[in-house]
């Protein structure tokens, strides 16, 4: 802000507005999906509608270690960490948790003002107006294996965005049979299956393994000939650690 500039009532609850914040970190080299490869800086945000079995990102959903660790920051000081950790990256990726939970529209305005692209991570149960403004949306709805149920009320109006692509991790064969109604469901979206690994079983040999066999499943199955199989570049690169 210049000293010249003057805040409405509107922008100055804005800029005072604090948001839970578990980690900012990068750049790394996003691991997932529409975006795999993409050099990106990480806001991951606290709390989450959602409990999968298999989460990874527990310390990011649990409300008393959200509540006991997240920082909350305002959107200067998040921005101002981004800068910090490298002003040029042309990515931000909002994570979670879910970061749909929060109401980022001043966070994503003032990214782009300072020439950053936008991508979000989210299950796709809580729609915001704020996301038709990012340039890419991954909606990663829950298989079976994670024990939570779709909300497919929720689910088209995500599809419906034009910057969404669906993504779904596999960890059985009752998890495929879900991603592939998902992929019927939205034919339009552009549409990811990725290998699900639990923590602790993330040594190369057997993520490989997991992905050759999620491969083969999609090869030989004339309905996913239009998905793309992918690892979790990121465990391949880091494991499954924090801050990464
Ligand atoms: S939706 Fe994502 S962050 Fe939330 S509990 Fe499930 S895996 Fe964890």
């Amino acid at each position: 802000m210049t000293s010249t500039e003057t805040l409405t009532p509107k922008k100055r609850v804005s800029q005072a507005r604090t948001f839970p914040v578990v980690e900012i970190f990068g750049p790394v080299l996003q691991g997932e999906g529409r975006m795999i490869g993409a050099q990106t800086l990480f806001v991951r945000f606290g709390y989450c509608d959602y409990k999968c079995r298999w989460c990874d990102s527990l310390y990011a959903v649990t409300p008393e270690v959200v509540h006991e660790h997240a920082e909350r920051l305002t959107v200067d000081e998040i921005a101002a960490r981004l800068r910090a950790l490298n002003p040029h990256t042309p990515w931000v990726t909002l994570s979670g948790g879910n970061p749909a939970i929060h109401d980022l529209a001043a966070l994503v305005e003032r990214l782009h003002a300072e020439g950053r692209k936008i991508a979000v991570e989210t299950q796709g149960t809580v729609f915001r107006e704020w996301l038709r403004a990012c340039e890419v949306i991954t909606v990663s709805p829950k298989p079976p294996s994670s024990g939570m149920m779709t909300n497919y009320i929720q689910l088209d109006r995500f599809a419906a965005l034009p910057n969404a692509n669906l993504k779904v991790v596999v960890f059985d064969e009752a998890d495929y049979a879900y991603a592939r109604d998902i992929h019927l469901r939205y034919p339009h979206v552009p549409f990811y299956l990725q290998v699900g690994n639990p923590v602790g079983e993330d040594d190369t040999a057997t993520l490989l393994a997991k992905l050759d066999w999620l491969g083969s499943l999609a090869l030989a199955d004339p309905a996913m000939g239009g998905a793309i199989v992918l690892p979790q570049l990121h465990v391949l690169l880091y494991g499954n650690r924090r801050g990464v």
